[in-house]
């Protein structure tokens, strides 16, 4: 199973109630032109069940908020690695 296919596994095997923060009325942040915006999804993020798996799947993006790192900042490469203490 892929990274891909275990994001999908887990946002499928969310609880009851359990919400995704990109799912919300604030999702245009996630791919904002602004980079401060996509600095407040990316915070966002980090109170979401699938940060983890999030932040694997999105490892080779270059666009957008993937698992709270921001793919298009300059320093994205310092920080692509998947934080388990961040869920
Ligand atoms: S971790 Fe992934 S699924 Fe969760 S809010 Fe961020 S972008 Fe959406």
């Amino acid at each position: 199973m892929n990274a891909r296919e275990r994001l999908a596994v887990e946002i499928v095997s969310l609880a009851p109630g359990e919400r995704l923060p990109c799912g919300s009325s604030d999702r245009a942040l996630w791919t904002s032109e602004d980079a401060t915006e996509r600095a407040r999804a990316a915070r966002a993020c980090l109170a979401c069940p699938v940060v983890v798996a999030c932040c694997e799947a999105g490892a080779d993006e270059t666009t957008g908020v993937w698992g709270g790192v921001d793919r298009e900042a300059s320093d994205a490469g310092a920080v692509r690695e998947c934080r388990a203490d961040a869920a």
